[in-house]
């Protein structure tokens, strides 16, 4: 009875958030043709994505560096690619952090490391997107930009970004998201764990290949550029990962190809 009444009111306050976070007709038409590849999506799907980019505009603060104004459009581009990974996940998992700062273009970051007798490294990274555990997440106008066209080779920055987010939601940056059970880590970890040494395999051997190669820095990396081909090149995605493929279909509750 009172769970009843909870998710009615919870719904109430949603639609609420939807009503004054609504995104323009004009802008919802702008979005979707800048970004092609959400043309696999169902309308019902497009229409759930819509109103969850709403509540997501509603729960995080967007800011620019380096001059850059972040207007309407922009948000709503970078919010729905956010949103689309958790279609069926819902924003929950998005909860722990609330900024996303946006760069004009990607940034070089001066990083220090320390190695293993003691030398000091100084070195630069130049990042087109950052994720954080608690935030911020960081992007490069420029990458969100060129998503629609990026999408032919795999690469989508702002679900590589989420990707990390949702990783990072268990507490860990693992390339293991949060999952139900001890079971389904143990289950998530053989698949994953034998697809990137395959990978790195690959990789090492200087072969082309259809994820990043940037993937093969680490599990997490590779759980994210993974991430980018299921969502923006599902087909061959499902062609040349299988597995991967249907573990990442059975984790975000979708399937694109
Ligand atoms: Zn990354």
């Amino acid at each position: 009875m009172i769970r009843g009444w909870l998710s009615r009111l919870r719904a109430q306050r949603e639609q609420r958030i939807v009503q004054r976070r609504a995104i323009s007709n004009e802008l919802w038409i702008e979005t979707m043709a800048s970004l092609p590849f959400l043309a696999r999506w169902s309308v019902a799907d497009l229409e759930a994505l819509r109103r969850l980019t709403s509540l997501f505009l509603d729960e995080k603060e967007f800011s620019g560096a380096g001059g850059l104004e972040v207007t309407d459009a922009m948000a709503v581009r970078i919010a729905v690619q956010a949103c689309l990974p958790v279609l069926h996940l819902g924003l929950q998992p998005y909860r722990g952090f609330v900024g996303i700062v946006v760069h004009p273009d990607e940034v070089v970051a001066r990083r220090v490391v320390t190695d293993d007798v003691g030398v000091v490294h100084h070195y630069d990274e130049t990042l087109a997107g950052e994720a954080m555990e608690g935030g911020p997440v960081m992007l490069s106008w420029r990458d969100v930009e060129n998503a629609g066209e990026s999408a032919e080779w795999a690469y989508n920055v702002v679900i590589h970004e989420f990707a990390h987010v949702l990783d990072m939601a268990d507490g860990a940056a693992d390339g293991v998201p949060l999952l139900a059970h001890r079971a389904a880590r143990d289950a998530w970890c053989r698949v994953i764990d034998a697809e990137y040494a395959a990978f790195c395999d690959v990789v090492d051997a200087g072969e082309d290949t259809l994820l990043d190669p940037y993937g093969a820095e680490s599990v997490d990396e590779f759980f994210a550029v993974a991430s980018e081909a299921f969502f923006v090149a599902p087909h061959e995605m499902r062609g040349e990962h299988p597995g991967l493929y249907a573990l990442l279909a059975q984790y975000y509750r979708q399937d694109p190809a």
